[in-house]
């Protein structure tokens, strides 16, 4: 849909938000219609910029009374193509960074949609206070796009994901009203929590314009430690024993020696931490609110691993600069991948119990599909978040690889619904999971996830291509 072609009642918007609120040129709108993997594409007729939720709720309104379908987008990092308009109205809510309020007291900080996570962490900080989400991404990642996905992270197994932090919600609903519900309130039991519905539902029910996050007392220390294994199996025991026997676990991330190889050779200024290289890897990060006990703490609890033959060799990091060299080795691990050409990739859960064997299964089952896969296996182990990334066989054109994109996502997330997981841990069904989200979602679930969305937006304007083929 050009400009032109765009309802009267639409067009009539520019005159209101101005030139920073309407934006038609090309150059400006083309980084915002493609995504970080290069995966998808899109196109918009217009790119919407408001300044605030007054704005935000006229452009919804007029787009509701036309039938104008709407996509929001945040920093643009997601990783399901859900951002990506195709011909819908873009709107992005990046001008809208405005901290509202910031209380030790509540601890609590109520933020406009557009502020990145990173500088939610920053004003956190001026409070002795954190925000327990952390991602690569957190520099760009804003607060609605986080919301709407219920990102996760690297801390979910202390704090939870991003739904367990929102206390409080501002949107605008697909008829253009406004939902008023900015508050610090932990407790709040007065009918149904409309809140939940619009997190993590990518866009589809409504546009996020602020949230009250819950805030957490910083911890005075942190150890992080880099640990060599054999296999998965000894991962997970020691895994068991990492969070029983300090009670003080805040990140627990497998890392496979692929993975770590294309790190090294990738990535500059990076080195593995280990003369000889391992099979398998943990980066674990302790965390306490009393300073000087921890590293005994985990020093002995590393001790009994060393003598059950869960950990070969490990690193502690004796500084911030050395765990922060340790956290890139993990956070490169998406990058790293890139100059090995094409990757099918999931980011599935499963009971962490059950990590070993959807390992094993999958390797075994992928690499009979289609021999000399490289697959970089590699997540929060934690909670059961495993990426799993299946390389395509050196040498094979993209072409010839891209044909086998769809068998080997069946077999993967046939398998993850087999160990009772899920197809999409952290990252959202957005347009890359329509299809097996609709075979094996739970036809319940699946059936009411449909009649919300009816009953919210009968029109079908807000980001009409996610979720439901
Ligand atoms: C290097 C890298 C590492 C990452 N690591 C993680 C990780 O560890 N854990 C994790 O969970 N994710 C991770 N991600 C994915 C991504 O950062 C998250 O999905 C993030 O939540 C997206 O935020 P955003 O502001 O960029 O949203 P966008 O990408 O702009 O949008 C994402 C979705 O939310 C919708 N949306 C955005 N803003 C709003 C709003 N205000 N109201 C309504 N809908 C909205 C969009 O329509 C879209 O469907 C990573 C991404 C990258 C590139």
């Amino acid at each position: 849909m050009a400009v032109s072609t765009l309802p009267p009642q639409v067009r009539a918007l520019q005159a209101s938000l101005g030139p920073k609120g309407w934006v038609e040129d090309p150059a400006v709108i083309a980084p915002w219609l493609s995504e970080w993997r290069g995966r998808w594409q899109g196109a918009t007729p217009v790119l919407l910029q408001p300044s605030s939720t007054d704005e935000v709720e006229v452009i919804v309104r007029a787009c509701a009374e036309t039938g104008t379908a709407i996509t929001p987008q945040g920093g643009n990092t997601g990783l399901v193509g859900g951002q990506t308009p195709q011909g819908e109205v873009l709107l992005s809510l990046r001008r809208m960074t405005a901290i509202r309020s910031l209380s030790a007291t509540d601890d609590a900080i109520t933020v406009e949609a557009g502020a990145t996570l990173q500088s939610v962490h920053d004003a956190a900080a001026t409070i002795a206070r954190t925000m327990p989400l952390s991602l690569a991404s957190q520099g760009s990642a804003t607060i609605g796009g986080l919301i709407s996905t219920n990102a996760g992270g690297v801390h979910v197994v202390r704090y939870g994901m991003m739904r367990r932090m929102v206390l409080g919600l501002e949107a605008v609903m697909p008829d253009g009203s406004r939902l008023n519900q900015l508050s610090a309130l932990r407790k709040d039991n007065t009918g149904y929590d409309i809140k939940q519905l619009l997190i993590g539902a990518e866009g589809t029910l409504g546009v996020i314009t602020a949230a009250t996050l819950e805030l957490q007392p910083r911890p005075e220390e942190r150890v992080v430690v880099f640990c060599a294994l054999t296999d998965p199996l000894a991962a997970r025991a020691l895994l068991a024993r990492a969070k029983g026997e300090t009670g003080s676990m805040a990140a627990f991330e497998l890392i496979g020696r692929r993975g770590l190889g294309y790190v090294l050779k990738n990535i500059p200024g990076t080195r593995d931490p280990f003369e000889d290289p391992y099979p398998w890897y943990v980066l674990i990060e302790f965390e306490a609110h009393e300073y000087g006990v921890l590293r005994k703490t985990v020093d002995e609890m590393l001790a009994r691993g060393l003598d059950a033959g869960e950990v070969l060799d490990v690193v502690v990091a004796q500084n911030d600069a050395q765990a922060a060299s340790l956290w890139r080795l993990r956070e490169e691990m998406s990058s790293a991948q890139k100059p090995e050409g094409r990757a099918a990739k999931h980011d599935v859960s499963v009971p962490v119990s059950s990590v070993p064997e959807f390992l094993a299964r999958a390797d075994a089952a992928c690499s009979a599909l289609l021999p000399g896969v490289r697959i970089v296996a590699f997540g929060h182990m934690g909670d059961g978040n495993i990426h799993y990334d299946v390389g395509m066989p050196a040498g094979m054109p993209d072409e010839d690889f891209l044909t086998w994109l769809g068998p080997i996502h069946t077999v993967v997330h046939d398998l993850a619904a087999n160990l009772s997981g899920s197809i999409s841990a952290e990252h959202g069904i957005g347009v890359a999971r329509r299809e097996d989200f609709s075979r094996l979602e739970d036809p319940v679930a699946y059936k009411t996830m449909k009649g919300i969305k009816a009953l919210l937006d009968p029109q079908c304007i807000m980001n009409p291509r996610v979720l439901f083929p």
